[in-house]
């Protein structure tokens, strides 16, 4: 039977800011079978789009979409914070909820034409999508899906990057 996925996401009132809920998918990893479930469900959906390529911005879109290229036999690339990567990087910056960043990705770690998969963990402003979107498209990547564990829906993220596909499994 399917776990309730709910059950394995803490939330943390008034972190890392008064008035912000944050929610935190550590209980999902830390149980094998919840895991196991959420990325099942992220393997379908990129099966279904036909993706070569997983990339996820840090951290926990690593975490994300790590197991996810591995279940495929596909490659993942991660989309690091300034001065992380060495050699030739492309960059974006972004607004995030709570302040601003940026995102950088190896100039050849996407090659043209490929279809690209972007995990995270959460979905909020869309700023850090839409940023990681960005640097797969600089390297004439082909973004057929985005997926997330958690959407909140009310920072409607998913406006932002209301041209391509989502998954998101929880729903805030
Ligand atoms: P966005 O760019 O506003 O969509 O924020 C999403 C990014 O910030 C993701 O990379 C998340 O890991 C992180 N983030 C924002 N809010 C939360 C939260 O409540 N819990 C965990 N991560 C969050």
């Amino acid at each position: 039977m399917a776990l309730d996925l709910y059950k394995y996401v803490a939330s943390y009132d008034n972190f890392p800011e008064k008035g912000v809920t944050f929610r935190d998918i550590s209980p999902l990893m830390e149980n094998g079978e919840a895991y196991h479930e959420a990325t099942d469900k992220i393997v379908r959906y990129a099966r279904d789009k036909k993706v070569d390529l997983v990339v996820g911005p840090e951290a926990r879109g690593f975490i994300v979409g790590c197991p996810v290229a591995y279940d495929l036999g596909i490659g993942f690339v991660p989309a690091r914070k300034k001065g992380k990567l060495p050699g030739k990087v492309v960059g974006a910056s972004y607004g995030l909820e709570y302040g601003k960043s940026s995102l950088y990705i190896h100039a050849d770690a996407v090659k043209p034409g490929q279809r690209v998969l972007i995990t995270d963990d959460l979905l909020a402003t869309g700023g850090t999508i839409e940023a990681t979107i960005e640097l797969v498209e600089k390297l004439g990547g082909i973004v057929v899906g985005t997926a997330f564990i958690i959407e909140i829906s009310e920072l409607k993220g998913r406006d932002k990057i209301k041209d391509y596909d989502l998954l998101s499994l929880l729903q805030y």
